[in-house]
């Protein structure tokens, strides 16, 4: 028999006290996975130019060269870079990870990166290409008469200058906000960009909504597909590889 007061462990723990412990040990439980299994950190930036060009390029979206030459050299000493694939098998099988790993991807497919895709592949960091297939002909989202987004051209041409770090995944078809898509809008979009982008090489299976904005159904056609969807909420991937989640890279100094 256990004398309240005595032999504390040998107590059955009433509902309180239950609802007492649970925190701790949800805390080491979590601390320790946090030891063993490093969140992975994905980044996404976008334009990338020694001179901003009001006519061509976005304010946010845009960090000069050197900056981002010295903010990725910052993140080349914290984190060892992978490929999304990569990413994904970490998190799937939830591989020990000692190291803190880290995952750089670009959306829309701004002319500008091939100024510094060239000095990220010789320093072998992967890169996945977010695009919209509907540009690569040259025509801009908002009809601006540039050349400042890739042609299907200039993106093979990268691909293959930068394989096996570069690869290609759906931004969808247009840059239309997905959150004002009826559903049969999206699911043509999704599979109208799939099309194109299947016939590339280096093409994997992931897709980054248009500004971020999308809605739960559109997430499990996503799923459905066997596409995963990747967000820019700027949270860590933990465990499972069902979303993929990023932080923005662009402008100014980063602390990360
Ligand atoms: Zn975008």
């Amino acid at each position: 028999m256990v004398v309240a007061g005595k032999g504390r462990l040998d107590v059955p723990l009433g509902t309180e006290e239950k609802r007492m412990k649970k925190p701790f040990f949800q805390r080491v439980k979590r601390h320790l996975s946090r030891i063993y299994l490093r969140p992975i950190r994905v980044f996404v930036f976008h334009q990338v130019s020694d001179k901003f060009e009001p006519e061509t390029m976005w304010e946010c979206d845009w960090t000069q060269t050197d900056v981002f030459k010295r903010n990725m050299s910052s993140l080349m000493e914290k984190f060892t870079f992978l490929s999304l694939p990569e990413v994904c098998e970490h998190l799937a099988k939830d591989k020990i990870r000692l190291k803190n790993y880290a995952a750089l991807t670009a959306d829309d497919g701004w002319y500008s990166l091939t100024n510094i895709l060239p000095w990220l592949t010789e320093r072998r960091i992967p890169v996945t290409l977010f695009l919209n297939p509907s540009c690569l002909d040259g025509q801009h989202w908002n009809s601006r008469e540039t050349d400042h987004l890739l042609t299907e051209e200039q993106v093979r041409s990268i691909l293959e200058k930068g394989k096996p770090f570069i690869s290609v995944a759906s931004h969808g078809w247009t840059h239309k906000n997905s959150k004002e898509m009826t559903m049969e809008e999206f699911e043509d979009s999704v599979m109208m960009s799939e099309e194109v982008l299947d016939r590339m090489p280096g093409k994997v299976p992931f897709f980054a909504f248009a500004s971020g904005r999308h809605t739960s159904k559109q997430v499990s056609f996503l799923k459905d597909k066997g596409l995963i969807p990747v967000f820019m909420d700027g949270k860590d991937n933990e465990k499972e590889c069902h979303e993929i989640h990023r932080y923005c890279l662009d402008g100014e100094s980063h602390d990360f």
